[in-house]
């Protein structure tokens, strides 16, 4: 038997104020214990990567890096054992398989290791702003 979905709400955390929220749905109160509480909003936790009509143009590169089963995982010698080719920050942790957004999407499958993606996001002004004003 399922309880009540509730709702759990935190405010965005960043500096300065902010109305932003994460809002997480949840039965029991213990699913809400791996919740942490400071949050940020994608504003917040990556300020350079926020586009405004100040920063224009972003930059991200991801390589291609092997990812090895968590030891725990299986038995035997203390060996690694991979678990495949990822795409991920260098020298960060590589996650993810697939990688896409709009005009690209890079499988992990097919590249050597090593390889570097690198995506650009440019904002293009027009001429002359548009008046939105009420
Ligand atoms: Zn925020």
């Amino acid at each position: 038997m399922s309880g009540r979905r509730r709702t759990h709400v935190r405010r965005c955390t960043g500096p300065g104020p902010c109305m932003e929220v994460s809002v997480i749905e949840y039965t029991a109160a213990h699913e809400l214990d791996h919740v942490p509480k400071d949050w940020k909003c994608a504003k917040h936790s990556a300020p350079d990567e926020w586009m405004t009509p100040a920063n224009r143009q972003t930059t991200t590169v991801l390589e291609l890096q092997p990812r090895y089963l968590h030891p725990s995982v299986f038995r035997g010698p203390e060996e690694r054992r991979l678990l495949g080719y990822f795409w991920g920050p260098p020298g960060g942790d590589p996650t993810h398989g697939a990688v896409s957004g709009p005009g690209f999407c890079a499988l992990a499958d097919g590249f050597p290791p090593g390889t570097r993606l690198t995506v650009t996001a440019t904002i293009t002004l027009p001429d002359t702003p548009e008046d939105t004003s009420p």
